[in-house]
């Protein structure tokens, strides 16, 4: 994720599409896009950021995401493909929140932090050979072993 592409909103220009924010509210956000995809991530990089269970995670063209409130605190990591891998959560109470790569011109958005979760359907299971036997793995939409094709 580009870090210009998390700007502040300055003045109301693109139609909001979707509000979230963090648990104890000290950032929110707004989206001006349709996501691209809708996915479920069984990697050990969301099982580490979920507590636990896999990652639900929305796709938006970078740029889509505008901050309203507060600022979320970013970790990045070289993944096992050798990119730098963002992902972020609020500073206070740690609600996973955004994310992104140097290698990708998406935005991540998890659905855990939408103001409406059900806005979210998973299009596709992600990373499946690393889930435990106690993740519930949604074979009903496409589903792969690592990552999927690019979206
Ligand atoms: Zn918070
Ligand atoms: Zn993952």
């Amino acid at each position: 994720m580009q870090e210009a592409s998390l700007k502040r909103a300055s003045h109301a220009d693109a139609q909001v599409h979707l509000t979230g924010g963090c648990q104890c509210g000290a950032v929110r956000y707004a989206v001006t896009d349709e996501p691209i995809m809708a996915a479920t991530c069984h990697c050990r990089d969301c099982q580490y950021s979920s507590g636990g269970a896999p990652a639900h995670a929305l796709i938006f063209p970078a740029g889509s995401v505008t901050l309203l409130r507060g600022q979320a605190r970013e970790h990045r990591y070289k993944s096992d493909s050798g990119h730098i891998v963002m992902r972020s959560f609020c500073p206070d109470c740690g609600t996973p929140l955004f994310g992104g790569s140097d290698s990708t011109t998406y935005e991540v958005v998890r659905a855990g932090s939408l103001d409406d979760p059900e806005a979210f359907h998973t299009r596709v299971s992600l990373w499946t050979d690393s889930a435990p036997s106690w993740h519930h793995v949604d074979k009903s939409v496409p589903h792969f072993p690592k990552n999927g094709p690019p979206a």
